[in-house]
């Protein structure tokens, strides 16, 4: 895989998915930004793992939920860097409940890790990388997102929801060299999918056709794709990662 850019910052990668995106990345030679919010022993660790592969990394503490700290964290990496090339927006939390059962703060609060924070991830990388006139931002959205799921009203909404902004997105930043995609992982064998009760898992594995949770890794090395300049004519693209969950 080839990059025309040199660094590159990921949400949430403590752990799950965003740690497997930064060690990938890292491997195909990308500075890679570690955020955490609370997780500070966690990204220490996905720091010393990268660097002891001979890898760049550092790690960079902001709660994405607030405009100003994820806004400060992108200026302290142009100022150590002098510029800033790729952001994967993958921070993101559930709270599943059925709807009756649904408070205004379960949705809201889901509302405002994963969507609203792609919005503020995704603006503040536009008023950099538009100088620069080069830049590539992928989104971590949800297969939940394309075809709903009993329990994830809130979750299905916010992952919906940056799908078309991923894709509207892409229209306002093409002419200035920028490219933005998303990827819907189905279920992936994460912490996440971990709090699952066995018997729905197994549920779960029947129905895809490849029979079997992704991995990690499998997510990761679609964006890297996503982000390279082996995607250099795509734009706007949503990419199942989903065993053929969803087709
Ligand atoms: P995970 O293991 O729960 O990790 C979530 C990460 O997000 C953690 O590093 C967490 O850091 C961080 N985070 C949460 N809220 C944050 C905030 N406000 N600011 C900064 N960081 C925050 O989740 P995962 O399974 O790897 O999921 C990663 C992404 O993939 C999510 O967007 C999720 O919706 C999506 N996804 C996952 C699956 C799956 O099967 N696992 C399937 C489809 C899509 P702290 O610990 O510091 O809070």
């Amino acid at each position: 895989m080839k990059f025309s850019g040199s660094n590159v910052l990921i949400t949430g990668a403590s752990r799950g998915i965003g740690k497997e995106i930064a060690k990938t990345l890292a491997n195909f030679g990308l500075k890679v930004w570690i955020n955490y919010r609370n997780g500070i022993d966690a990204a220490e660790l996905v720091k010393e793992e990268i660097e002891k592969n001979g890898g760049s990394a550092a790690i960079i503490k902001a709660d994405v939920t607030s405009e100003k700290e994820f806004n400060e964290a992108i200026k302290t990496i142009v100022d150590s860097d002098g510029q800033f090339s790729y952001l994967v927006n993958n921070a993101g939390i559930t709270k599943d409940k059925l709807s009756l059962r649904m408070s205004m703060e379960d949705f809201t609060s889901v509302l405002n890790t994963n969507l609203t924070s792609t919005f503020i991830g995704c603006k503040a990388a536009l008023k950099v990388m538009r100088k620069q006139r080069f830049g590539s931002i992928v989104n971590i959205s949800s297969i939940v997102g394309e075809m709903g799921n009993p329990g994830q009203v809130n979750y299905a909404a916010s992952k919906g929801g940056v799908n078309a902004m991923t894709k509207s997105f892409a229209k306002e930043a093409a002419s200035r060299g920028i490219r933005y995609n998303a990827v819907t992982p189905g279920f992936i064998q994460t912490q996440m999918t971990d709090e699952l009760n066995s018997n729905i898992k197994e549920e779960y594995e029947k129905n895809i056709p490849l029979l079997r949770f992704g991995q990690s890794s499998e997510v990761a090395n679609a964006v890297a794709f996503l982000l390279s300049d082996y995607s250099s004519y795509i734009t706007g693209e949503i990419l199942k990662v989903n065993g053929g969950l969803y087709v």
